[in-house]
């Protein structure tokens, strides 16, 4: 099956004793026992499963080509459940510039728990060189948040080969419409399904894609159901409806935010803008090669600095100033301003997340804003 029909049919059934069309929603959170005690029909105390969590969770991991997908109330406790997972002592190699809300978890929430470096992933030298014995974990963000770098998933794949080291990579960026990590060797997908899943600005969700059920699997599986960070019956209905229009949403989102980029690259006020899909972007021979689709977030600074930046942002009337990506309405912030003080972005730093309005019209928003 191809993609758009995955994504309709792979988290749906019609329903066997009302012959409803779309699977309903499942609010009990306990279900009765058979005769003998067991639960034949797989369900015993909706921590542990519920039939909306399983129908979203088969239709993500179909999507991403993996083994079995679980299901999270949101990214950050999909990342925190693989960290839960790995032995205390365990040593994680992350990038430089990793999503700051995984990057910051990872400092203050298991410091002293698990080590970890933050480098550039992107240099095989600095990568070996951080390998140790202890290294279990090397997660890979790609494109990286807000900064568009493009990671080699091969390439990482390749330094963690025989090592019993497990490749995790977030994939909230590109959707499995733009990159499917598992095909390109990743062990595990991670996305924050408050995205491009979601597509409204509406749920928090996050998910994580497995290439095997193996024991790490096992482990992950059981920080899900005793950490208990799982989603509501209602979020999981709400998301596995939002994921049947993920294929043709992408598509809009990439297609407005190519043009967006090549009309902000050829702005005299810009300095530089990073988005995968310019032959400009240092990385694009591996964007090209591993992704379908350059998705749909783009980073630009302004020649004028952080003073114009805050202008800019203020002076929009179809982009919002707020944060998150991967909605139908098109976001735009000043990055610096949202990571804090320990922040390592360019003040003159713009993200933004293109919508589905029309292209001519968000055009026609900046022009009148970097006038
Ligand atoms: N990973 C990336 C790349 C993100 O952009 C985000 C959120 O912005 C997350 C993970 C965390 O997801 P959530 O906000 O759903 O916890």
């Amino acid at each position: 099956m191809k993609i758009e029909t995955i994504a309709i049919h792979a988290g749906n059934h019609t329903d066997e004793s009302t012959k409803a069309v779309i699977q309903p929603i499942v609010m009990a959170t306990t279900f009765e026992r058979d005769a003998d005690g067991g639960f034949a029909a797989g369900y015993q105390y909706s921590r542990s499963a519920n039939p909306n969590r399983t129908a979203l969770e088969n239709v993500i991991a179909r999507l991403e080509g993996g083994a079995d997908a679980a299901a999270f109330s949101s990214g950050n406790a999909a990342g925190m459940s693989v960290f839960q997972a790995l032995q205390p002592g365990s040593h994680i190699i992350a990038p430089d510039d990793m999503y700051h809300g995984l990057r910051n978890q990872l400092k203050q929430l298991f410091v002293g728990i698990l080590e970890f470096d933050f480098i550039d992933i992107n240099n095989p030298e600095v990568l070996q060189a951080h390998l140790k014995p202890n290294t279990k974990l090397i997660w890979v963000e790609t494109p990286s948040n807000p900064l568009l770098k493009i990671t080699d998933i091969k390439k990482v794949v390749a330094a963690a080969a025989g090592q019993q080291i497990k490749v995790v990579c977030d994939n909230t960026f590109a959707t499995p419409l733009c990159q499917q990590p598992l095909t390109l060797g990743a062990d595990l997908v991670m996305h924050s399904t408050t995205k491009y899943f979601g597509g409204h600005s509406d749920l928090m969700g996050g998910a994580l894609v497995t290439k095997e059920k193996d024991g790490f699997w096992e482990k992950i599986r059981n920080v899900q159901t005793m950490g208990g960070a799982v989603p509501s019956p209602m979020d999981c209905y709400y998301l596995t409806r939002s994921i049947k229009t993920l294929p043709y949403r992408i598509r809009g989102h990439v297609h407005n935010a190519q043009l967006l980029a090549e009309y902000l690259e050829n702005h005299d006020s810009v300095e530089k803008v990073m988005y995968p899909g310019l032959q400009s972007h240092p990385e694009y021979a591996t964007a090209k090669a591993q992704m379908t689709g350059f998705g749909a977030v783009l980073s630009f600074t302004l020649k004028a600095g952080e003073a114009e930046a805050k202008r800019v942002v203020n002076s929009l009337n179809i982009f919002t100033q707020a944060t998150s990506l991967g909605g139908v309405e098109s976001l735009i912030e000043h990055r610096a301003s949202v990571e804090g003080p320990d922040t390592k972005t360019p003040f003159n730093l713009l993200r933004v997340s293109i919508g589905l309005e029309h292209i001519d019209d968000l055009i026609a928003d900046l022009e009148q804003a970097m006038k």
